[in-house]
């Protein structure tokens, strides 16, 4: 069993982290994207094509990420579509910040 903060390694029959106090998981479910990992967020892209892009990027070096979406714009009542104007954030671990956030720089740019 692993604490999820610490990452300190216990028995099985142990359930809470005694520095932490927090559950312990399961060793393997650290692989996953879990809640209580620290995400990072990159810098925003401007449209969800380049983010789909930066996507495609992060799954080929096999980095975790997730989207967020950022539906400000709609509430200005804008009838054209003007879908390049949505600010979409990446999140990616922080421990792969670095690497991913240098992977992306390119398409980042060409956003502007
Ligand atoms: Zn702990």
């Amino acid at each position: 069993m692993i604490c999820p903060e610490c990452h300190a390694d216990y028995l099985n029959h142990i359930k809470k982290c005694g520095d932490c106090n927090v559950s312990l998981v399961d060793a393997c479910v650290l692989d996953l994207p879990i809640p209580e990992m620290t995400w990072s967020a990159l810098p925003p892209f401007s449209g969800k094509i380049y983010a789909d892009m930066a996507g495609e990027i992060l799954d080929n070096n096999d980095i975790a990420y997730y989207l967020k979406m950022n539906w400000a714009s709609s509430a200005y009542s804008i009838e054209a579509a003007n879908l390049t104007g949505d600010i979409v954030r990446i999140f990616v671990p922080k421990a792969s910040f670095e690497k991913a956030s240098n992977l992306v720089a390119s398409i980042s740019g060409e956003a502007q």
